[in-house]
């Protein structure tokens, strides 16, 4: 996998389906309530004593933002009390203190996220505090390789922000832009100017930021074909180091806010397919490469150079270059994987705080894999990073003979490989140039978890 896939219209428009995103496997759909703060202990301790622990990843869930944008569907809370940032970060101080003991004090942080909501709505001196504490509860690498990446709002942080967070050890920096034309963002109720953000593109530059993502979405009400190449023109100029490109999910059931955009407003599917094809072009034509699932890189970006070399990963920040590690979120809603646990704390601020008020770790559901899951999630991870399955390795690392043991996904797979989507070698499944785009359907054959039934109301589409 490394150019950007050719477009093919009939064939996205005849696969445009709902399916997870496979950030996970089992996906958080599937997590019980059943599991609880002991089943999270045991996979801690489990994970100290592996003969050679894993390294930590740090991921704070900030949920606060100053203003809804319509089409969002992430957990968030809408404020412009910027005093609940402070009350927040003492629950999530008390959040440290039942987690931090729980792991072995020599295991190395070489990954730290933030991300919400909107985690520079936090002013300076509370994120300083932030970043200290938890530098006084874990060993944060002195790697030059290591992570420290935030998302930012172009809206809501300066130069002397930017300056600040590479002080405290911020390296790299995903920026929400989405469109700058000013009809969608009216109508999405985002306005942000050009100007403001590509002050925060120079300003991450000039204190020494490693690398910058620009989010951007088609499919947003009201775009049309030449605002999104000015928009896609602009962000090109300043190069950044790696672009997501998501699908607008139309789903006002699940996210409330989308319930403010006007139903004339919504683009055809036709012109939704359209946006998705210039942004394909312009971005081959300005060098990108195709990492997977909407996400796009330099050729000299360290995700080009683990894919080449094998060494993708994907969880739940996304495609990351680190080799395995144990993740701990923290904050409302974050999700941990421990070894073989996933856990999610309380969705919601208020059972969050309830349960730490109670002394509890707010621990609210969880999954411990058996054998199955495991190995599926090892194929499906694969199969997001590298484009492939490869059955003799599965058949090695988990003793299965893999076409009795896939019988049924492989013949969910027959009407994909007829369409062209995957080719089926002796050694190998590949997912072909004219699959990429639909890999997430790929996945979908092996997930045994996967209720059609639900699907549609539970996930985005592929396109
Ligand atoms: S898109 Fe980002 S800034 Fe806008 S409401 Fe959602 S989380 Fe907040």
């Amino acid at each position: 996998m490394n150019a950007i896939p050719p477009f093919d219209a009939e064939l996205l428009r005849r696969y445009d389906r709902p399916g997870p995103r496979y950030t996970s496997y089992p996906t958080a759909p599937h997590f019980t309530p059943r599991f609880s703060a002991a089943d999270y202990r045991r996979a801690a301790e489990a994970s100290n004593s592996d003969p050679i622990p894993r390294p930590l990843s740090l991921y704070l869930h900030v949920p606060f933002c100053l203003s809804p944008c319509f089409y969002c569907g992430c957990n968030r809370i809408i404020t412009r009390d910027l005093e609940r940032g402070e009350r927040y970060l003492r629950y999530v101080q008390k959040e440290l203190s039942h987690v931090a003991p729980l792991l072995d004090s020599d295991r190395e942080v070489i990954q730290l996220h933030l991300g919400g909501g909107t985690p520079n709505f936090l002013k300076p001196e509370l994120m300083e505090g932030m970043v200290q504490a938890l530098g006084r509860e874990f060993r944060f690498s002195t790697r030059a390789d290591r992570d420290f990446s935030i998302e930012l709002d172009p809206r809501s942080v300066n130069p002397e922000g930017i300056a600040h967070l590479a002080s405290l050890g911020f390296n790299r920096a995903s920026l929400g832009v989405q469109d700058f034309d000013p009809s969608v963002q009216e109508a999405v109720n985002r306005v942000q100017s050009v100007e403001e953000t590509l002050a925060v593109v120079d300003a991450c530059r000039a204190h020494g930021f490693r690398s910058i993502n620009v989010d951007l979405i088609y499919g947003l009400p009201r775009q049309n074909l030449a605002g999104f190449a000015r928009t896609l023109d602009t962000v090109i100029a300043v190069r950044p180091d790696r672009l997501a490109v998501y699908s607008y999910a139309h789903l006002p059931e699940l996210f409330r806010a989308q319930k403010q955009i006007r139903a004339e407003d919504l683009l055809p599917p036709e012109m939704k397919l359209r946006l998705l094809e210039l942004a394909i072009e312009k971005l081959s034509a300005a060098g990108y490469r195709y990492i997977g699932m909407d996400h796009f890189a330099l050729p000299e970006d360290e995700l080009s150079r683990a894919q080449e070399r094998g060494s993708l990963q994907r969880n739940f920040m996304g495609y990351t270059t680190h080799a395995e590690t144990d993740l701990i979120g923290l904050g409302m809603s974050s999700i941990s994987r421990i070894g073989d646990v996933y856990a999610q704390n309380a969705r919601e601020l208020g059972a969050y705080e309830a349960a730490l008020d109670a002394g509890r770790q707010p621990v609210a559901k969880g999954l411990k894999l058996d054998s199955d899951d495991l190995l599926r999630a090892d194929l499906i991870q694969h199969l997001m990073c590298q484009g492939e399955i490869v059955p003799a390795a599965l058949e090695e690392r988990y003793g299965i003979e893999f076409a009795d043991y896939f019988s049924t996904a492989l013949a969910k797979l027959a009407p994909l490989e007829a369409d062209g989507l995957v080719r089926i070698r002796p050694d190998r499944i590949e997912v072909t140039e004219r699959g990429r785009m639909l890999m997430r359907l790929v996945a979908m054959c092996f997930d045994r978890h996967l209720d059609q039934q639900n699907e549609p109301l539970r996930f985005s589409k592929a396109i």
